[in-house]
């Protein structure tokens, strides 16, 4: 190690959900016990994209939509960090949402947090394709990514929080992590994080969420029972929140990367031979 990193403040706006998502993150690695030096933290465009400044792990500012390939990219490298991908709704599901839908086909290891509060906070204010448009705020239809993950069927973690929800959000990113930590492939945390200068959703969502978790009999095993669970509530005008689904699928990782314990991270290529060594990690991804 050449320099030690130290943490930065957030920079967020004094009540904005971002604060949050944060304690809710970092309470979790606390909690699974999971070391900075273990763990990497990659972050989009926009406020929440400063999250990973602040949390102690590495840390990693991706280009604008670009989180998730760099994440992903990351975890085959060296399948054995904790990778965590961050990022708001326009980042994710604007200009990354290719990104998003392949990201679901492919289950990478990967928790991908997406804060999502219908906004450009950080451009002062424009919608996002998550707005909602309504009578008053004209305009187009809103994006929902968490039926969009139900409708991929290698999708094998969805979950949605809110930050006026701490417990269950910390729940949920603890559940996350394990899920990704476990090699079961991409764990999805969308969180509703409102931003309280240009479009603050709290008393909105607070009268509208529903929490999945708190139904007895919900089976969030059953992609089915997700699905017109989610479908019933949008009709009905609420937002499900909680563990929606959880399942197995092939996940990246056992498509491509044959032998886990040879990360070409940990490759040392000092010394002879170093073409031989090229050879040998592109040939533990199955190609020449
Ligand atoms: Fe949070 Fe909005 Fe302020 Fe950005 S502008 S820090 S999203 S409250």
């Amino acid at each position: 190690m050449t320099e030690i990193y130290h943490t930065g403040d957030p920079i967020w706006c004094a009540g904005c959900g971002h604060f949050g998502v944060q304690g809710a993150l970092g309470h979790a690695l606390e909690q699974l016990a999971i070391p900075a030096h273990q763990t990497l933290i990659l972050a989009g465009i926009g406020c929440s994209g400063t999250v990973q400044n602040n949390l102690g792990t590495y840390g990693y500012h991706a280009m604008h939509g670009r989180v998730l390939p760099t994440a992903i990219g990351a975890a085959l490298a060296n399948p054995s960090l904790t990778i965590i991908a961050a990022g708001g709704d326009g980042d994710g599901y604007a200009i990354g949402a290719g990104h998003l839908v392949h990201s679901f086909r492919r289950n990478p290891n990967v928790v991908y947090i997406v804060m999502n509060n219908g906004t450009y906070g950080l451009t002062k204010g424009q919608d996002s394709p998550t707005k909602e448009h309504t009578h008053d705020h004209p305009g187009e239809a809103a994006l929902d990514a968490v039926s969009l993950g139900l409708s991929i069927f290698s999708s094998s973690f969805i979950a949605r929080g809110y930050t006026a929800r701490p417990a269950q959000l910390n729940a949920l990113m603890v559940q996350a992590l394990e899920h990704t930590r476990a090699r079961r492939g991409l764990a999805f945390v969308e969180v509703l994080s409102p931003c309280v200068t240009y479009n603050d959703t709290y008393p909105e969502w607070d009268a509208r969420v529903v929490d999945v978790d708190a139904q007895a009999g919900y089976d969030n095993r059953s992609r089915e029972t997700a699905m017109a669970t989610v479908m019933r509530n949008y009709r009905e005008g609420r937002i499900p929140i909680g563990l929606i689904y959880r399942g197995q699928a092939r996940t990246l990782e056992e498509i491509y990367l044959k032998d886990i314990s040879r990360p070409p991270a940990l490759t040392d290529f000092s010394g002879d031979g170093r073409k031989d060594q090229v050879r040998e990690i592109l040939s533990n991804y199955g190609l020449k």
